[in-house]
């Protein structure tokens, strides 16, 4: 990209991670052989096979079921306290071996290091910690201190181990077991963590994990015996798995996609949107469910704020996920890219405009650069769907009302951002929008006392925070 001035590399070492040829299910506290055929996980920044995985069959989903059922009496049995001494040594776990996580998470992901190292695993330790020091206070919570059973969880690729954190801490913590599916193209770090158990003394049964494509998540949801559903994913499996539990009974939390708007008024400070602006979009390639993926910008302010956010994104770098130079990494998998790439080429064809800066991509492995694309309309398809990739759709707007009206003018609801210096004006959108978060003045920002969740169709529920210990309660 636009050279300012020239970096040395400063890739971060591999030797901390100790990569195994081949990883098993992680069942009652020993990994165990899958019974369907193993399957490559590969480096996306290389396409270099990292290791083989086990898939676990409809069998050994069950035989995981009833060991976490297992588990689940002595478990739910313990005081808060003592569920809390395992919570809070988890934590610590995580942050000392925090540096291997990060680079086992870089490789078999993709995003740069500097995320994986500064933002996701420092927030894995501090949901453990969190929900470790709710584990002895449920009855101030205010939905009992009942535990539900085995929690059945399938997490996604663009977060691998932060939502196994979100679903496995509030989960423990309230006294479930869980039997819990990494994505297919992101299982190391939730086997790793595994391994992090065991070096807790978590009693065998607890937590549970089963590696496999959708196949073995389906035989996860389905289970009879399985009291509490929750997944984070696309809206279209969401819809499949919220039809399979209807009427079972079983609890059932959804965190889907987003169509998110970040929206800049006049009086925004124009350098601080920018830095907000490429967070939201370029922050994980992308590849983020509440990424402000539409940017409306106050017509007013158009010209001067795309000069400022092109100048930015021409200092962008994208390149090894394991330097630490690096802004943008790889795309996840050749599914994600090849996603990317279709939604892009109907951005033009319908008529927008497309930029990118100059940049140069890495021959092998899944790349795209960051991308802005102007004179979208409403109706654009890149308008209306989640890209979920470093693609920036801009819109512009002229009156408070109408930024309103364009930014839930979508089928989701899961995030906002709004930059403007009125606090007045913060607070009128705020209470308009519809969208289970709404940023002011910065974006992407997370805590784990703060509930995240949405409405419509970017699903029901909220975790973290005192709301994310309900849906692990029998209320
Ligand atoms: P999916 O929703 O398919 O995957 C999420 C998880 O569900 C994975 O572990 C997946 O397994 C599993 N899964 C797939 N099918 C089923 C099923 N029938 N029953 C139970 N579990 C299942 O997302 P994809 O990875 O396929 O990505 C597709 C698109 O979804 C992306 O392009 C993106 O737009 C969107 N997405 C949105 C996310 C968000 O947080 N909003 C997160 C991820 C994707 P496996 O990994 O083997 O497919």
């Amino acid at each position: 990209m636009m050279a300012i001035f020239e970096y040395a590399p400063a890739p971060e070492s591999r030797d901390v991670v100790d990569l195994q040829p081949s990883y098993g299910l992680f069942i009652d506290g020993e990994f165990a052989d899958g019974g369907g055929p193993s399957f490559k996980t590969i480096n996306p920044a290389t396409e270099e096979p990292l290791a083989e995985v086990a898939t676990a069959t409809a069998e050994d989903v069950d035989r995981a079921v009833r060991a976490a059922r297992k588990a689940f009496e002595a478990w739910s049995a313990l005081p808060g306290a003592e569920r809390a001494k395992y919570l809070f040594r988890i934590a610590r776990i995580i942050q000392e071996r925090a540096r291997e996580l990060a680079v086992l998470e870089s490789l078999d992901n993709g995003k740069p290091i500097r995320e994986s190292r500064d933002v996701d695993v420092p927030l894995v330790a501090a949901h453990f910690f969190y929900y470790a020091g709710w584990a002895d206070k449920l009855a101030y919570a205010g939905f009992g201190t009942k535990a539900l059973g085995v929690a059945g969880q399938v997490i996604p690729w663009n977060f691998p181990l932060l939502m196994l954190a979100w679903k496995i801490a509030p989960t423990l913590a309230c006294g479930n077991t869980v039997v819990l599916k990494p994505a297919e193209t992101t299982p190391l770090t939730a086997l790793l963590f595994a391994d992090i158990c065991r070096q807790a003394g978590l009693p065998a049964g607890v937590v549970n994990i089963v590696t496999g494509a959708g196949e073995t998540g389906a035989a996860v949801v389905a289970h009879p015996d399985v009291n509490k559903v929750a997944f984070t994913g696309s809206t279209e499996v969401g819809r499949i798995i919220a039809r399979t539990v209807a009427g079972t009974g079983k609890k059932l939390t959804l965190e889907l996609g987003g169509k998110a708007a970040n929206i800049v008024f006049d009086d925004a400070a124009i350098d601080q949107a920018v830095e907000g602006i490429v967070n939201g979009i370029f922050f994980n390639q992308g590849h983020v469910c509440c990424a402000g993926s539409r940017l409306l910008v106050q017509e007013s302010v158009q010209e001067e704020l795309l000069a400022a956010l092109k100048r930015r994104l021409g200092t962008l770098r994208l390149g090894d996920p394991l330097d630490k130079n690096t802004d943008v990494g790889a795309i996840n998998s050749a599914e994600q890219l090849a996603k990317i790439r279709s939604l892009s080429e109907a951005g033009e064809s319908e008529g927008a405009e497309r930029w990118s800066p100059a940049c140069e991509l890495p021959e092998r492995g899944f790349w795209f650069p960051p991308t802005l694309f102007t004179g979208v309309a409403q109706s654009h398809t890149i308008a209306r769907e989640e890209i979920f990739g470093p693609v920036l759709s801009v819109l512009t707007f002229r009156t408070p009302a109408e930024a309103v009206e364009k930014a839930n003018n979508t089928p989701y609801g899961l995030s906002a951002g709004v930059w403007t210096e009125k606090g007045s004006r913060i607070l009128w959108m705020a209470d308009r929008l519809r969208a289970g978060v709404v940023w002011a003045n910065t974006f992407n920002k997370f805590d784990p006392a703060s509930p995240f969740g949405g409405y419509k169709e970017s699903g029901y529920g909220r975790e973290g925070g005192l709301h994310g210990l309900e849906a692990y309660l029998d209320v």
